[in-house]
């Protein structure tokens, strides 16, 4: 089959590699249909994440058609549309039976990988480096699912393609930042970035009763839209205005309630804070560039809770903990626990409160792979999300 796959920083080709197998009783073999850019795979293509490999397949977000099961798979039958979650979990250990698939402990074969940069290993996640697994990615022909009944949802008639995709990880990304942040009705949330993720967390937050929610960026368009579709109240471009100084005005002086950082470890922004990470992430004394995480630290209001959604992968500096520590803030964080969330999210697709299809702005074939991850890359052309049509 035809796969794209990882070749080094910013090179990715079309190969030709064996078409997948059943190898477990309990995996599916899907055709993909949908797959999805997404911002962390930034991270593996850029160079930030160094357990990815020559001929890796990239893609964690998908949707697609049931072509084959294994032995133990009962619920899933051939020709089933089905969207998978990016996780990949047992659904009978511990943390899985406390629904924090994520955490899934019997997933990673390369935990011991993951043990070393981390202390301890969450679930695999499918094409996202050898540290999480070494699963082949979607941005190919066919995937092999393992754990299919777990990660596998029937999408219900009436839903599209361009609408289910993001049930996959994007939609449930944004909603768990909203959904930990455990958002009362009437609050103000503030999310940084506008992104595919940032889209889904405002969303998210009005959906689950915030009055105000402030969207922030540096692309206009992504602020409109942000605006105009996803219902933010508020919009901040940080090119334009010192986000800290607005924060207060638009919060009568306190800060917002909730802030959600749905940007992570390769955060754009102005100021010296900002060059100093991008020296010491380019010569590798430090991973993450923490500029999104710091200023929703310092722009919370006492009390109050930040969410982090955004991938960080290591270690990064000039966190003001005084102020989070003084401040008594909550934080809240982790890769998102899609199994959890996917069945009330197609519910809400289906019934019309969320539609996310608007986040597809471009639509190509695996060939051009690598254009599409610059253009979303470099915000060119307007791109929020490209997906492949394998
Ligand atoms: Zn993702
Ligand atoms: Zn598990």
């Amino acid at each position: 089959m035809r796969a794209l796959c990882y070749n080094g920083i910013r090179d990715l080709r079309v190969e030709n590699v064996p078409d997948p197998g059943i190898i477990n009783p309990h995996d599916a073999i899907i055709r993909v249909t949908l797959s999805s850019v997404c911002g962390s795979d930034l991270h593996l293509i850029n160079g930030y994440v160094p357990t990815v490999q020559s001929g890796d397949i990239l893609g964690h977000e998908f949707i697609g058609e049931v072509v084959e099961t294994g032995p133990q798979v009962k619920k899933l039958k051939k020709g089933d549309r089905v969207v998978v979650a990016s996780v990949i979990a047992c659904g009978e250990c511990q943390h899985c039976q406390e629904q924090s698939f994520s955490l899934c402990d019997n997933t990673n074969p390369n935990a011991y990988i993951a043990e070393k940069m981390f202390g301890d290993s969450g679930a695999a996640i499918f094409g996202y480096s050898h540290a999480f697994g070494g699963y082949a990615g979607s941005h190919a022909e066919y995937i092999r699912v393992p754990f299919a009944e777990k990660g596998c949802f029937v999408i219900p008639e009436g839903i599209a393609d361009d609408s289910a995709v993001f049930c996959s990880d994007a939609f449930p990304t944004g909603f768990m930042a909203a959904d930990m942040a455990d958002i009362k009705p009437g609050q103000v949330v503030a999310v940084w970035g506008c992104g595919g993720v940032g889209q889904m967390a405002i969303q998210s937050a009005r959906l689950l009763g915030a009055e105000r929610v402030i969207a922030i960026d540096g692309h206009e368009e992504r602020l409109r839209t942000a605006q105009m579709i996803g219902g933010a109240t508020d919009i901040l471009n940080y090119k334009k205005v010192n986000i800290q100084d607005a924060l207060k005005e638009l919060t009568g002086g306190r800060g917002p309630d909730v802030c959600i950082d749905a940007v992570g470890m390769e955060a754009f922004g102005e100021g010296i804070g900002y060059y100093y990470d991008r020296a010491k992430q380019y010569v590798r004394l430090e991973n993450d560039r923490p500029v999104v995480l710091r200023e929703a630290i310092m722009a919370c209001r006492k009390g109050g809770t930040v969410s982090i959604v955004g991938v960080y992968s290591g270690f990064a500096d000039k966190i003001p903990m005084g102020a989070a520590m003084n401040k008594a803030l909550t934080f809240k964080m982790g890769q998102m626990h899609a199994q959890r969330y996917i069945p009330r999210l197609l519910e809400y697709v289906r019934d019309g409160k969320v539609d996310p299809s608007y986040l597809i702005t471009h639509r190509v074939g695996l060939e051009q792979g690598q254009q599409a991850y610059d253009l979303f890359y470099e915000s060119r052309d307007h791109c929020m999300r490209a997906v492949f049509v394998p």
